[in-house]
């Protein structure tokens, strides 16, 4: 098949742990990659961020970026983004007029927004990822929340017209169904772990003596990276390394990083705080393994890799009883669920976790077991096909001239 895929937003070649990088560009590379491997030719159309960027970048044989020029080629924060969505669009309608997709995949609500734009007129089957659901996030963040208003009736439109949604957890078909969208044209297929890096041998991190409770992710505040820190208050000893967050040179300026420093100031903290700044995606494997406990205390969260990640590399997550989390942790066996917000069951969980070194290693081989048999990217990649492949059965676009005989 050719895939084209659509993420406007969230590039497979950037660097991750930025506002807008993070387990999307991971499920994004990973999914065109895993495709690419099966025979599959994958095109990922991303916005041109950078007047610098190529066109067109090969990223291995079989998967191929496109920068979109699509506003003005310079970063902009992703819930600015609608208003370039019709460029977005109008540039997929050129370009898929000549060069026709079998399956269009889009990733996030507005890239749904282009891809139908460029779709138009042509019969091809179009799958929806939305990697996080605009009702969800107003219901937690209320005033807080930049989304555009129309977030939400656009969200519950694409998610009516698609031929699937692919939504990443069981929690995500529960909102959907509450959006209209008939669970026959759902599938969950969550994100993937890559197997071979993510595993608990191999090289470690610098650590101090200090027992090591581990945050990895966007610095952003309802990933509750202040819930960890209010908790370290109750964690005698032990140290927080955040990893994560904006370019350092902008950390003076950045009022994230402002207001947890005051958070951890406040907590009489700070100085068992280290802000370890983004990491190369490359050295995650390196810099779990070197952690006790990893926590993860998002207010919700659509999947939520930073837990797996941790599993399969025998490390025991804490994390927040929702969202994706309901699916991956298995509370007591592979780690350990808690409620979202609550500084002080995470501090006593910790405490528990963190004394019984016998326990902890219970869960981390667990932990690895559990990711290796579910959360492979040759799997999910298998099961995305197949979906697909549903998709092309349902719309009646033809199966068989599609793959022409490959796979
Ligand atoms: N990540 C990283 N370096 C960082 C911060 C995050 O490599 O400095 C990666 C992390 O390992 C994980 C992803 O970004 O693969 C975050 O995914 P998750 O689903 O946990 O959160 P999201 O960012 O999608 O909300």
């Amino acid at each position: 098949m050719r895939i084209d895929m659509v993420s406007e937003h969230a590039s497979p070649l950037a660097a991750l742990g930025g506002a807008d990088a993070g387990g999307q560009n991971v499920h994004v590379a990973e999914l065109a990659n895993g495709l690419a491997r099966r025979g599959h030719q994958v095109v990922v159309h991303t916005r041109r961020d950078s007047a610098d960027l190529p066109d067109t970048v090969r990223v291995s044989p079989g998967v191929t970026v496109e920068h979109v020029p699509a506003g003005p080629p310079q970063a902009i924060p992703k819930d600015d983004l609608l208003p370039y969505m019709t460029e977005f669009g109008d540039h997929l309608a050129v370009r898929w007029r000549t060069q026709r997709p079998d399956v269009v995949h889009a990733h996030f609500w507005m890239s749904g927004v282009a891809a139908r734009r460029g779709i138009a007129g042509l019969d091809v089957p179009m799958l929806q990822t939305f990697h996080a659901l605009g009702r969800v996030k107003r219901r937690h963040q209320g005033h807080k929340d930049t989304s555009p208003p129309q977030r939400e009736r656009i969200e519950a439109e694409l998610a009516r017209n698609a031929d699937f949604v692919v939504a990443t957890c069981s929690d995500e078909v529960v909102e959907l169904t509450e959006m209209g969208v008939a669970p026959e044209h759902t599938a969950v297929v969550p994100c993937g772990i890559d197997l071979t890096k993510f595993v608990p041998t191999g090289t470690v991190a610098d650590r101090t003596e200090r027992p090591r409770i581990l945050s990895i992710g966007r610095l952003v505040e309802r990933k509750g990276v202040d819930t960890t820190i209010a908790a370290l208050a109750g964690v005698a000893d032990a140290e927080l390394v955040i990893a994560g967050g904006p370019e350092r040179s902008t950390w003076d300026a950045d009022p994230e990083i402002a207001r947890l420093r005051f958070v951890a100031e406040q907590a009489g903290v700070a100085e068992r705080v280290h802000f370890a700044g983004q990491l190369a995606h490359s050295d995650a494997p390196a810099m779990y393994r070197s952690a006790d406990v990893v926590v993860s205390a998002p207010w919700y969260e659509p999947f939520g890799t930073v837990p797996l990640e941790a599993m399969a590399c025998g490390v025991a997550p804490v994390v927040t009883a929702v969202g994706g989390h309901l699916d991956t942790v298995i509370d007591g066996e592979t780690g350990l669920l808690v409620p979202p917000r609550d500084s002080h069951t995470l501090a006593s969980r910790l405490r528990t976790l963190l004394a019984r070194p016998r326990w902890r290693c219970d869960l981390g081989r667990a932990g690895v077991g559990h990711v290796r048999a579910r959360y492979g990217w040759d799997r999910l990649v298998r099961e995305t096909e197949s979906v697909y492949r549903r998709a092309l059965e349902h719309s009646g676009a033809s199966v068989a001239a599609s793959t022409g005989g490959r796979p």
